[in-house]
């Protein structure tokens, strides 16, 4: 598969799950948090499903189109390992993790923190899609919408 295809695979594959579970993550209260904000096409996606949520927004700087650019009180600028922790606890509704770089040794170093985060910023039920493989005693694997190819993207609810 080139990168070409793997590109669009990811991007098919965000907006498929984000739209399959809408109805799920509106049931739930709490936040949605964006890990990886970048250009915010996948924040730009939330906001139009989530209407009544308020996103927050990480990443390390600000790159995202103006028009995908949250509120500055939406947005949480550092190293994700760190400012997110301040957010354990918040009870979020859904975790949206694009974090992944497509090294396996620097993802590699990512997972050994990346998934207790993830587990700490959900509420019980709460749902967390992530691009790289979270395993985690309280993160419960879901299937997926039958569109996206298995291992691609992934989908978890906090136990
Ligand atoms: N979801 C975005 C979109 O749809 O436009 C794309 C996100 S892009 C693939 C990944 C982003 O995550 C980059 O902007 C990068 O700076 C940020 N990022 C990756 N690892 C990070 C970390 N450990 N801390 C803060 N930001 C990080």
């Amino acid at each position: 598969m080139s990168r070409l295809d793997s590109f669009i695979h990811r991007l098919t594959a965000q907006r498929d799950i984000l739209n399959d579970i809408r109805e799920t993550v509106d049931e739930i209260e709490g936040p949605v948090l964006e890990l990886g904000l970048g250009n915010g096409r996948t924040f730009d996606h939330l906001r139009a499903l989530f209407p009544d949520k308020r996103i927050i927004a990480f990443d390390r700087a600000v790159g995202s189109h103006k028009t995908s650019t949250p509120a500055p009180e939406n947005i949480v600028l550092g190293e994700i390992r760190e400012t997110a922790q301040t957010f354990v606890g918040v009870g979020a509704a859904l975790v949206h993790v694009d974090i992944g770089t497509g090294y396996d040794d620097k993802d590699a170093i990512t997972l050994t923190w990346l998934p207790q985060l993830a587990a700490g910023l959900l509420r019980p039920q709460g749902l967390v899609v992530s691009g790289l493989e979270l395993l985690h005693p309280q993160l419960e694997a879901l299937p997926i919408c039958s569109s996206v190819p298995v291992g691609r993207y992934f989908l978890y609810r906090r136990i």
